[in-house]
């Protein structure tokens, strides 16, 4: 259930308002939009609640949210989520371009290649050190080693990094060094974990699970949000369908969806949505254009040698340099700004 009040009831009435509400055993979320004021009322209890929340002075509207998941709806926050990472806005009007290998391989490849990401006005450099393989025989990554190269390297060249956390227990290991948590399509619903980063502050990019729908896409998102961490990022990153021609399908639809139920930035990745490099730069413009606020691009100086399988769908360095270059512009056709690139 959500409380409405205008912007211009006091932040003391709206706290009296709050204290009220969680007379009654529920948590109250007050979220300040550019016109009205929204608390959200997670809990049991509701009947006679509702009942004199209505009757309330300055109370406005009261309205009963029937879907499950709550923080993560627009309708508790009606305004966009922007996370401000030092000084990187995600969600806000600046495009934002991760880029960067499947996996960290050696010192020398993760420096090389954040170099190049710098360059071509990339903001964000991605890697694998822990590697969720399909099959156990397959190389896992480097481990905590490689989260040492990555931050070194993304230190070194002015960029965020962000790398994929697997399990509870390296959480706070991997947020000693990067600066957004990835959660892999692989565990999407794995709920220890999403606990877990829901008491870290660290942002985190949720990819979507492979056979997910929206709404349990979301409820994942909710897990992490409840646990108290509001910097989360949606990915979506292609889903299992009929068709064996790509690796996913890159749901587009899924952007302007999930920016209509949610106020999380939404973050496209069209290297694992296609599987093939000759499909990425397309699919990187058409998700801009669909209103993605950012994406994720694997990019390799040597993709032929790359340790995981991902080298077919890697961009090569002057690829990806071109195609934020083009990026710029359809970014600016849709209102968002990508000032790194000239
Ligand atoms: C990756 O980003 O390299 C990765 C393993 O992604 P996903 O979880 O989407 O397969
Ligand atoms: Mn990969």
């Amino acid at each position: 259930m959500i409380a409405i009040t205008s912007n211009t009831v006091s932040g003391e009435r709206i706290q009296e308002i709050v204290n009220h509400i969680e007379q009654f055993g529920v948590q109250a979320h007050v979220s300040k939009g550019m016109d009205r004021t929204v608390i959200g009322i997670i809990g049991k209890g509701e009947p006679t609640l509702a009942e004199q929340l209505r009757q309330m002075k300055d109370v406005e509207q009261v309205i009963k949210i029937s879907k499950s998941y709550k923080l993560a709806s627009r309708d508790f926050h009606p305004d966009n989520t922007v996370i401000n990472i030092k000084g990187v806005e995600i969600g806000g009007d600046q495009l934002v371009v991760m880029g960067g290998p499947c996996a960290v391989e050696t010192p020398e490849q993760i420096d090389e290649i954040a170099k190049l990401v710098k360059q071509a006005g990339g903001q964000v450099l991605r890697g694998g050190a822990f590697k969720p393989r399909t099959g156990p025989y397959s190389f896992q990554g480097v481990g905590v080693e490689g989260l040492e190269m990555m931050a070194e390297a993304g230190k070194k060249h002015g960029l965020l990094t962000i790398t994929e956390v697997m399990t509870p227990e390296y959480v706070n290991v991997c947020a000693e060094y990067a600066d957004i948590l990835q959660v892999g399509t692989r565990n999407m619903q794995n709920f220890d974990l999403l606990r877990k980063l829901g008491e870290s502050d660290t942002p985190v990019l949720l990819k979507r699970g492979f056979s997910s729908t929206y709404d349990e896409f979301l409820n994942a998102a909710e897990y992490i949000l409840a646990g108290g961490n509001p910097n989360v990022m949606l990915c979506e990153r292609g889903i299992r369908t009929f068709e064996t021609y790509t690796r996913n399908t890159l749901d587009l639809t899924a952007i302007p969806v999930l920016q209509q139920l949610s106020h999380l930035p939404v973050i496209s990745d069209p290297s694992h949505g296609t599987g093939r490099r000759e499909l990425v730069e397309t699919m990187s413009k058409a998700s801009v254009a669909a209103g993605a606020n950012g994406l994720i691009i694997e990019m390799h100086t040597d993709p032929d040698n790359s340790m995981t399988g991902d080298g077919v769908q890697s961009l090569f360095p002057d690829q990806f340099a071109n195609l934020l270059v083009d990026l710029k512009k359809v970014a600016e056709a849709v209102g968002l700004k990508f000032d790194a690139v000239k």
